[in-house]
């Protein structure tokens, strides 16, 4: 049995059947799920979690399935919440930790959304989906769309990174590269599921990856003990990840599991190339502006204009967060020193935070007293592109 009550939407509130198929409002605004939290709150408690699946599943209460037995699954979430000592004393900022998506299936937490939107995309009938994406997202969902048993047509521009084209084949996907931006793709995919009658699975046209993502904050609230840090730094492309994490917080103040001050101040931080989110924050505006010629070495925050943008920067606002910009070299700085101080090696996006998390120390917006957590996102295994790779060449039969 499914909790949820209903879709609403983001901008004009109106409600709409989650029973049915559904991309955007009319209003051409994201849907977000809402369910009947009383009797959620009725029916479970945080200590009835306790021994379940160590997978994103173990929250099926608050998550859209009708039925959890129809849950698509590799094994996804239950990442691991690690303490940054040596790295977080050297910073003064000994409260420093990382959630490392970078275990999760497909190696980023695209796998969350691919699981529940996939999962719930199958239940209510699809057998075909298409989608644009920037690259970490076709891989993720190419892969549950295999293991669904469903058709994914998946369209990317030229450029995307090598290892997403390569995953999304494998998984016998129909991969088309476009020459062009995303949005180009994104036009394509339009004209398609318009023509052929496949279910639109873009990015936020889609109400329920969202909750894939949702079960990040859920699960920081659990492996806190319910006591969530005060600062979460999220690497921001169209910011689903944020607002999963701020609706997380919200349900589970709604349930009564979270004291009504446990208010983690949301982050989004995003690159210098491509900061839309960041521009719109400085000027106190409630949407962005299309970023040309977006460029960054994350490629997963290349997205020059969001959907979801207004309901980021309310997240950020509504929690007392920040939006913040950093360059490549500071990204990439920030890789090489979570590998060596840490043993981590991450993706260029969530090596932003760390990099975001030394700028808003230097600004003072951050204080050593602050328990502060840096999303990782993915594996910097699927980045092999920005690590080096030279090393000495010995002779079979050399001494060191
Ligand atoms: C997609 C992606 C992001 C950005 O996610 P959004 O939900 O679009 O903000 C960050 N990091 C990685 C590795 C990604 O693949
Ligand atoms: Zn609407």
């Amino acid at each position: 049995m499914s909790f949820v009550s209903h879709l609403e939407c983001a901008r004009c509130g109106a409600r709409h059947d989650a029973r049915q198929l559904h991309n955007l409002c009319h209003c051409g605004s994201p849907l977000l799920v809402r369910y009947h939290l009383d009797l959620v709150a009725a029916h479970l408690r945080p200590d009835m979690l306790v021994g379940r699946p160590a997978s994103l599943w173990r929250y099926h209460e608050l998550l859209p399935l009708d039925d959890p037995a129809h849950a698509v699954t590799l094994g996804e979430g239950w990442t691991p919440v690690l303490p940054l000592a040596r790295l977080g004393k050297a910073l003064g900022l000994p409260g420093l930790s990382l959630k490392d998506e970078g275990l999760n299936p497909t190696g980023t937490f695209k796998a969350r959304g691919a699981a529940v939107g996939v999962s719930r995309a199958r239940e209510l009938g699809v057998r075909e989906f298409a989608m644009p994406t920037a690259g970490n997202a076709g891989g993720a969902w190419a892969a549950y769309g295999a293991r669904a048993g469903m058709r994914a047509h998946i369209v990317m521009p030229v450029d995307a990174p090598a290892i997403n084209v390569r995953e999304a084949l494998a998984a016998g996907a129909d991969v088309r590269l476009v020459r062009g931006l995303i949005s180009d793709a994104g036009r394509i995919v339009a004209r398609a599921v318009a023509r052929h009658g496949w279910f639109d699975a873009s990015t936020l046209k889609e109400p329920y990856r969202i909750e894939g993502k949702k079960t990040m904050g859920l699960e920081i609230a659990e492996q806190t003990g319910w006591n969530p840090p005060d600062v979460i730094l999220y690497p921001a492309g169209g910011g689903v990840g944020l607002i999963g994490l701020w609706k997380a917080f919200a349900e589970l103040r709604a349930l009564g599991w979270l004291p009504e001050r446990a208010r983690p101040r949301l982050v989004a931080v995003q690159a210098e190339g491509c900061a839309p989110l960041v521009r719109a924050w400085e000027q106190g505006r409630e949407e962005s502006e299309f970023w040309p010629d977006a460029a960054t070495v994350a490629s997963g925050l290349r997205v020059p204009k969001a959907l979801g943008d207004f309901i980021v920067l309310r997240a950020v606002r509504e929690t007392g967060g920040t939006c913040v910009a950093v360059s490549d070299r500071e990204i990439l700085d920030a890789v090489e020193r979570l590998a060596r101080e840490e043993g981590l090696l991450v993706c260029p996006e969530g090596a932003a935070t760390l990099a975001a998390a030394v700028r808003l120390r230097d600004m003072g917006w951050l204080t050593g007293d602050a328990r502060v957590l840096l999303l990782n996102t993915g594996s910097g295994l699927k980045y092999p592109e920005v690590l080096p790779a030279e090393a000495p060449v010995l002779a079979p039969d050399a001494e060191l």
